[in-house]
């Protein structure tokens, strides 16, 4: 009998997910190019997609899943763009620590190690739909959308409230793949990103937020305080209805951001720290993004 495994937001692998049979083959193939992919996942709509593996592989190797087919998109150039209008999501995060964007190159920063950082790509982040992964809040302040393409359907852009629809769950449909993020117009330039974890480096978020400011006033997006990604959309109208952000105005605000994430405990954090460093860390940001 296998022992299971506790995993963020309640889910844990069941025994008969640990009784994955080794010997079982895994074919492997690697697309040459985008046509090459979308035949493949209109083909066989179970291939699994690998990127740079830094999540699926650590799957394959504690046994939780063990894919018949794997397809390759490393070879793939046309996912590996970072334009004005769209990420590809081919784009590693070693790539995106350089990006203009100020608050997804400091969450690239903070992914992993610089190993993690060469392999792992925004794609595979999308793909994990972790609570945890560093990319998604970014994608939440942009009010980005996921570019995704299918052979039968084409292209369908799919805003990011709708794409991320639980814990490691999207709408993402079997025979797609994700093929970017869009980048909105206007995005404000004043953008700060900032995790909470156990240690400095090499760390899983308990708590990431980021802020932007704008025209439109202020923007607050946090991970890992909820099934998806999310906005603290009561937080943001109290603070813009604001003229001036006083000591009391961020007292208020980070109050109300608490009180609006949905944190759990797990065995990385509890609740009541995940709703506390919630609150500091979005009211820490605005102060930032004021600087
Ligand atoms: C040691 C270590 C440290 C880590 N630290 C962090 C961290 O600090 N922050 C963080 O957010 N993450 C972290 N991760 C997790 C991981 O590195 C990231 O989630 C990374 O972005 C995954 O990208 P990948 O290209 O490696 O994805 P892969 O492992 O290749 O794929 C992940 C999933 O997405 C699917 N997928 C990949 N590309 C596509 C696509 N184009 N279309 C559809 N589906 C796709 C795959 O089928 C798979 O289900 C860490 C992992 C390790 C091993």
């Amino acid at each position: 009998m296998g022992v299971g495994v506790s995993t963020s937001y309640g889910r844990s692998y069941s025994d008969r997910a640990f009784a994955t049979d080794y010997r079982m083959p895994m074919e492997f193939t690697a697309a040459a190019n985008l046509d090459e992919l979308l035949d493949v996942k209109a083909q066989q709509p179970d291939a699994q997609l690998l990127a740079g593996g830094t999540d699926l592989m650590v799957a394959v190797n504690l046994a939780h899943h063990r894919p018949e087919q794997i397809v390759s998109l490393g070879r793939v150039e046309e996912l590996k763009d970072v334009g004005s209008a769209r990420i590809g999501a081919g784009t590693t995060w070693a790539r995106l620590e350089q990006c203009q964007y100020t608050a997804l190159a400091q969450a690239a920063r903070t992914v992993g190690s610089p190993q993690i950082r060469a392999a792992g790509t925004i794609g595979g982040n999308i793909g994990t739909a972790s609570p945890a992964g560093d990319g998604l809040p970014w994608i939440a302040a942009a009010d980005a959308e996921i570019i995704v393409e299918s052979k039968e359907r084409g292209e369908r852009i799919v805003p990011w409230r709708e794409f991320f629809t639980g814990v490691k769950r999207t709408s993402l449909a079997s025979d797609e793949v994700i093929t970017g993020v869009t980048i909105p117009d206007n995005l404000p330039d004043a953008q700060e990103f900032a995790k909470v974890g156990t240690r400095n480096a090499m760390v899983i978020a308990t708590v990431s937020c980021v802020v932007m400011r704008g025209d439109d006033g202020f923007r607050v997006a946090l991970g890992s305080v909820a099934p998806t990604p999310m906005r603290a959309t009561r937080a943001e109208e109290m603070i813009n209805a604001e003229s001036t952000i006083s000591d009391a105005v961020l007292e208020e605000f980070g109050r109300i951001v608490q009180d609006e994430v949905q944190p759990i405990t797990d065995h990385r954090s509890t609740e009541a720290y995940r709703r506390h460093a919630a609150g500091v860390l979005a009211r820490r940001l605005v102060k930032r993004t004021l600087q």
